[in-house]
């Protein structure tokens, strides 16, 4: 692996590290590129601010410290700086406005929710028989693509549907259309496979391949030792030679 672009710190709550050992981690471990894209922040207008993000008072020591080491490991490694952000229909005209005034360089999307969060917190991680769910986070990551913002998208799988398959794979069917269309590579996410989670999908990946979408490999390192992942890895890329993947080593930046 030549580039990773999905690397947490420990701002969001629930990684660990500092973001010098996630530097070195990447320096050891052979990368060329590094890319920090920790969760965006996220305020309702009730004033209160979404969890497991970065906090909007933690905006200016993320970029302060994340181009400290740039500026000190350039000879080492290249950084980027962005943020995963969520598309939620009713906040993301603010949350990006917010993002705007940052040094931000690209955003991936991972569609943690659906709804906007509040007032029903409908996370997609949790297990859903309902296809109206299903419906309704699909029509958020194509209208997310649309917007031409996102430089990716995250493990396009994180809508826990436990419904039939072939159900789920016609009404996934559109995040590929909507990927090609919109030039949007997909995500072999690395933390699903090495937690052995529900994602990623092999089905989805197969149909992936079929539809001549670009995808590309991220780690979603909580941890520093997350950023050497040789068990992913191999997952991935028997992946790529089975269902014949157009995977891309780097992406092109897109600034939000
Ligand atoms: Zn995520
Ligand atoms: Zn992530």
């Amino acid at each position: 692996m030549y580039a990773n672009y999905h690397t947490h710190t420990a701002r969001c709550g629930h990684a660990v590290g500092t973001d010098e050992e996630y530097v070195l981690a990447g320096i050891e471990a052979g990368y060329r590129i590094l890319g920090f894209s920790d969760h965006g922040p996220c305020r309702f207008p009730d004033g209160s601010e979404s969890g497991y993000r970065v906090q909007i008072a933690a905006l200016p020591d993320y970029f302060a410290s994340l181009e400290g080491l740039r500026e000190k490991y350039r000879d080492q490694i290249e950084l980027h700086i962005g943020f995963e952000l969520e598309y939620y229909p009713a906040h993301y005209e603010s949350m990006l406005e917010r993002i705007r005034h940052t040094d931000c360089e690209y955003l991936i999307l991972g569609q943690h929710a659906i709804y906007n969060e509040l007032p029903d917190l409908l996370m997609s991680a949790r297990p859903f028989k309902e296809v109206e769910y299903l419906r309704e986070y699909v029509k958020e990551v194509c209208d997310a693509l649309h917007t031409g913002s996102f430089t990716y998208l995250c493990h396009p799988e994180v809508f826990n549907f436990i419904g039939p398959e072939d159900q789920y794979l016609e009404e996934m069917h559109p995040i590929l259309v909507a990927a090609r269309e919109t030039g949007t590579p997909v995500e072999i996410n690395f933390l699903g496979i090495r937690d052995h989670r529900y994602y990623p999908r092999e089905n989805f990946f197969k149909m992936a391949g079929e539809e001549h979408v670009d995808v590309i490999f991220g780690l979603d390192a909580h941890a520093p030792q997350n950023v050497s992942d040789p068990y992913s890895l191999a997952i991935a890329e028997e992946w790529v030679k089975k269902y014949h993947l157009h995977l891309l080593e780097t992406v092109e930046l897109r600034k939000p």
